[in-house]
């Protein structure tokens, strides 16, 4: 079974996913931080495309069932980490996740993982393109300035700086051509402003436990 997370930056995807496949014994797929790892390599080498990039170098996770941390994310042999956490990269994912060249590979490495087993995976396209067919699928979002309140929490940085950095990743994914954010047919929104984590786990568990009984 496949429960599929969407929203924008800082909606809570990440923290609310690795709690979800605790809760129900699934594994977790981050799937930014693939969009992540190609920005890294994109920044260290300008002068090649980002969607060759994505083609030539190994980019792959490791996954922790269940999921106490983020998976283990490597370039190669390259264990990166944390180097793909940085603002400048977030900003750099956001702009080479625009190349149909990058997404095209991104693509068929999600589709491959997903295919067998039972999933939490989130991101901005889940439900609308890497899995259509997810027994579950959530939009999840929240106030632009609860948003960043929290990303800046997160990253000790200013808020202000995180609210504008966060709009204009939030326009790059909404605005792109190629499978840009939306809400996917069949999705429930929830809106996480003023709730907290157990709460938001605790519907989506609720959703995926129904749709288990409907099969
Ligand atoms: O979720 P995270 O902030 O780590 O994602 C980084 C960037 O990767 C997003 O801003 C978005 O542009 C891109 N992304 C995407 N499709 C996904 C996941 C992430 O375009 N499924």
């Amino acid at each position: 079974m496949l429960v599929a997370i969407d929203g924008p930056a800082g909606a809570g995807k990440s923290t609310v996913a690795r709690a979800l496949a605790r809760e129900l014994g699934f594994t977790y797929l981050d799937s930014g931080a693939m969009y992540r790892a190609v920005a890294l390599l994109s920044l260290r080498e300008p002068d090649r495309a980002p969607g060759a990039l994505a083609r030539a170098h190994g980019i792959w996770m490791r996954p922790t069932t269940p999921p106490n941390r983020s998976s283990t994310v490597f370039v190669d042999n390259e264990d990166v980490t944390r180097a793909i956490r940085t603002r400048e990269v977030s900003d750099a994912a956001s702009r080479v996740a625009a190349d149909p060249a990058v997404r095209e590979v991104l693509l068929e490495k999600q589709r491959a993982l997903l295919s067998d087993g039972d999933w939490v995976a989130e991101g901005r396209d889940i439900g609308t393109v890497v899995a259509p067919d997810a027994a579950v699928k959530v939009y999840l979002t929240a106030s632009a300035h609860e948003r960043a309140r929290r990303r800046a929490a997160e990253l000790g940085a200013d808020e202000a700086t995180v609210l504008a950095e966060q709009a204009l990743r939030d326009r790059r994914d909404i605005e792109r051509e190629h499978s840009p954010l939306r809400t996917a047919d069949g999705a429930v929104t929830l809106d996480t402003t003023g709730m907290d984590v157990d709460q938001v786990v605790q519907r989506i568990a609720e959703l995926a436990r129904a749709a288990a009984a409907e099969r």
